[in-house]
């Protein structure tokens, strides 16, 4: 039967309403075009509200030698010096005057003494540099943001998930979904796409990550022939929550560590001391989790598993203005009281360095008008993001991928044509849980996925380990054709999950298949049999695509550092 469906058209269409893709509309509607904007969920509901710690820019309010010359080395040494260069430093020039645009867009930030924002130390930044509300920065980050995109005439299509990129020839021309509500299909037009969909956490099983979270976009930019990028790299977050079991992996903000909390191991010893002499608990990510991990193994973790962390010998008052959400957030979930005792913490998948590759100043990915930023795109981070770079990132790059979206609708000359084929070979692939015939439960498949991915693409991983969770991925991927879904398109969850499994799919044979081919230890990827760092694999990094042959992995070589950003690394050693 022929179903008719709504059609919507754009110069251009934002997929995403986090930070990114809020930034990336303003933008592109001061630059004149019509934008869209499609999201999962309701406007200002996005991932990106979970933010807590804060966002990193050198304005050096508190430490006057800072400088975005230190943020750039700051990130590329926590990035283990395969990020994109260019990238990281259009970020650390651009990032104070994204902080103050949004203050001047009305964000309410903390203050000095003498009423300039107030910066926190985070894990490896070298100067307190981390401009923030409270722990809920990312809340009054999108709280802006979001009054200034409805007051910029953008058109807002929420609870409306997009599941396929359609393409006239090489370039995208518009999007295909579902209103989540009903199911009905809904097809927009578009001249340029900006890609602003967010990570990938859900295809773990503990993760601080939102439901939303399932690498739907990056999974529809590699079918749609986008290269991706340093895939193998997937943040754990040293510190989730431990207890109990159903809280397990809910963010314990790195601004605890930044406001004086120590960890410690079940013996009391502050054991950072061992790991990282100078930085301690403020080490980067990578080193902190596998600190807590080691432990772990050693024997010397908490009751259930993780790392104690303390900071009641802090004033209680001090905490609760300090960390509002996290007094709370353990007072609430765990019966803790964190003025009081200390709380048990352990490594969480937390956020994807990797994504589509894009390039530094637009945001172009690989296929002609389609852009990516924010966490859906890869370069900035290398090998492991420093806590707070992520919404500075959001904001400098949601800007340039929106502006550069615009000017290239702008450019194009004549009409695209979307192809009726491409729609129908999705609405097929849509409706196959209805009539598969099959019994594979879209939850289980999803729960075994997250059992994989935690095995054998976990914190450490070594050959054999992965090769065998990469004949899991593809034997569950082959399973997908016989899930099962009862009902209706009306307000059917279960449909929905059978889409996302597909995405995760795609998302983690890239995790499995760019760990395979780095060869090596650097950042997020700890390999057992290869636990040092190579010279070589540290000039490239590896970027995944679709050909006829399935997906290839391929090393990609980092272009060479000019002399004066080599001179700025050196020198801020
Ligand atoms: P998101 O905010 O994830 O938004 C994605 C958008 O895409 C959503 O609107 C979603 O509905 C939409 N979408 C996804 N798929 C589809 C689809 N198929 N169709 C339509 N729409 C779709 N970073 C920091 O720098 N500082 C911090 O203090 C900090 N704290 C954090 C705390 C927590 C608990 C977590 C989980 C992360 C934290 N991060 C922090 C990381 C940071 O919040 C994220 O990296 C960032 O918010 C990602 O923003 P984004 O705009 O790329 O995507």
């Amino acid at each position: 039967m022929i179903e008719n469906y709504e059609t919507h058209q754009h110069d251009v269409l934002i997929i995403g309403a986090g930070g990114a893709g809020l930034r990336a509309a303003i933008a592109a509607a001061a630059a004149g075009a019509s934008v869209g904007v499609v999201c999962k969920s309701l406007l200002g509901k996005a991932h990106t509200v979970m933010a807590e710690g804060g966002m990193a820019a050198s304005l050096a309010n508190l430490d006057q030698a800072d400088s975005w010359e230190v943020h750039f080395a700051d990130t590329m040494r926590g990035g283990q010096m395969i990020n994109n260069w260019k990238m990281a430093e259009l970020f650390a020039k651009e990032a104070p005057d994204r902080v103050f645009e949004l203050e001047r867009w009305g964000a309410l930030f903390d203050r000095t003494p003498d009423g300039k924002i107030m910066q926190r130390a985070f894990g490896a930044h070298t100067y307190r540099r981390l401009c923030h509300v409270g722990d809920r920065t990312g809340l009054e980050l999108i709280r802006t943001l979001q009054d200034k995109s409805v007051h910029s005439g953008i058109d807002v299509y929420m609870e409306c998930t997009i599941t396929r990129l359609l393409k006239d020839g090489d370039r995208v021309c518009g999007a295909f979904g579902y209103w989540r509500e009903d199911g009905r299909f809904v097809l927009f037009r578009a001249k340029t796409i900006v890609l602003a969909s967010g990570g990938w956490g859900r295809m773990y099983k503990v993760t601080s990550n939102s439901w939303e979270s399932t690498g739907d976009g990056v999974a529809m930019a590699y079918e749609a022939g986008a290269e991706l990028q340093d895939a193998e790299m997937v943040q754990f977050h040293p510190t989730g929550m431990v207890w109990p079991p159903g809280v397990r992996g809910i963010l314990v903000t790195e601004g605890m560590r930044g406001e004086g909390g120590i960890l410690r191991n079940s013996e009391g010893e502050r054991f950072m001391e061992r790991y990282d002499p100078k930085k301690l608990d403020l080490s980067s990510r990578d080193v902190v989790a596998r600190a807590i991990n080691s432990e772990v193994l050693a024997g010397r973790g908490s009751p259930h598993g993780g790392a104690f962390l303390e900071i009641n010998h802090l004033p209680a008052s001090f905490i609760k203005q300090k960390l509002p959400s996290m007094y709370e957030q353990f007072h609430a979930l765990a019966d803790v009281d964190i003025t009081k005792e200390a709380i048990e913490v352990a490594p969480t998948v937390h956020y994807a360095m990797g994504g589509v590759r894009v390039e530094a100043e637009t945001g172009a990915t690989t296929v002609p008008g389609l852009f990516a930023a924010g966490e859906v795109a890869a370069g900035l981070h290398g090998a492991n993001r420093l806590g707070g770079n992520s919404l500075t990132d959001l904001l400098v790059f949601g800007r340039r991928a929106g502006d550069a979206a615009a000017a290239c609708a702008n450019a194009l000359s004549g009409p695209l044509y979307v192809d009726e084929w491409q729609v129908q070979e999705e609405k097929e692939l849509l409706l196959r849980p209805f009539e598969s015939g099959g019994k594979e439960n879209p939850y289980l498949l999803h729960e075994e996925l997250q059992e994989v991915m935690a095995e054998h693409a976990g914190i450490t991983r070594d050959e054999e380990t992965l090769q065998r969770g990469l004949r899991k991925v593809l034997d569950l991927q082959e399973r997908t054709k016989n899930i099962e879904v009862l009902g209706s398109r009306m307000f059917n969850p279960g449909w929905h999950m059978a889409r996302d499994d597909l995405f995760m799919l795609t998302v983690a044979k890239a995790v499995i298949r760019a760990a395979i081919a780095r060869r090596e230890s650097r950042g997020a990827q700890f390999r057992t049999d290869y636990p040092e760092k190579s010279e070589d694999l540290g000039r490239v990094n590896f970027a995944v695509c679709k050909t006829e042959a399935g997906m290839q992995v391929q090393p990609v070589p980092i272009p060479p550092m000019p002399p004066e950003l080599a001179k700025i690394l050196k020198e801020n050693q």
